[in-house]
């Protein structure tokens, strides 16, 4: 029997940075009816598709450049977040940024890391009409009835579980349905809640310390 292979999906919004950026842009931004829109995708009213791309649609593309500096500028990286890619590049574990954010802030702030882009899965977006479009080139597969708008089950589902140790870091809404697919949870806030109600396998982090931390001790075992 030869050993799995470990590989992590990482959410990016929440987890590598601080803060949750689409909520940063839209509470800085503030266009009319966002935060109805919010309330309604935490509450599952709407999904997450529909709910992120229509808070973009409330957003004027004649304030592109203001908005992407603005998203660009706001992020802080969580901390050991460099020190865990080397950890993974040293250890071989594969590593994809698996993100329900949008492709230029994604792109921009991950430019300063060591991650090939084809290891980086986001949402795109179109600023050729008047308002913000949202792209969906990583939508749900048949088998998820989520519409997730980057559905990160149907890329964890690439690395099937008999080969593939997954592992799973997140914080939110998007980190759901992969949580539950997956062998391992790093969680963080509101995904601690769903991890707990669901008796799923997690640790709570705070930083990426802590997790290189554990995934030393889970390599022990
Ligand atoms: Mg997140
Ligand atoms: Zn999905």
């Amino acid at each position: 029997m030869t050993a799995k292979k470990r590989i992590i999906f990482c959410d990016f919004d929440g987890t590598i940075t601080v803060n949750d950026n689409i909520v940063a842009i839209m509470k800085h931004f503030r266009p009319e009816g966002w935060d109805k829109l919010v309330e309604q995708v935490v509450s599952k009213q709407i999904s997450i598709r529909d709910g992120v791309g229509r808070m973009f649609a409330l957003l004027p593309t004649s304030r592109k450049q203001e908005i992407v500096d603005y998203a660009i500028g706001n992020v802080q990286i969580r901390s050991g977040f460099a020190e865990l890619l080397a950890y993974c590049e040293r250890e071989q574990i594969h590593f994809l940024v698996t993100s329900g954010g949008i492709d230029f802030f994604v792109y921009p702030v991950l430019s300063a890391f060591p991650i090939p882009k084809e290891h980086i899965y986001c949402n795109g977006s179109d600023f050729s009409g008047p308002q913000i479009r949202i792209e969906w080139p990583h939508a749900c597969d048949e088998h998820c009835d989520n519409d997730c708008g980057m559905c990160k089950t149907a890329i964890i589902r690439r690395y099937p579980a008999d080969q593939y140790e997954r592992i799973l870091i997140g914080d939110s809404v998007t980190d759901f349905a992969g949580a539950k697919l997956v062998d391992t949870v790093f969680a963080r806030a509101h995904l601690i809640d769903l991890c707990e109600e669901l008796s799923l396998n997690y640790r709570p982090f705070e930083t990426f310390h802590d997790v290189i931390n554990h995934l030393e001790e889970m390599k022990a075992r």
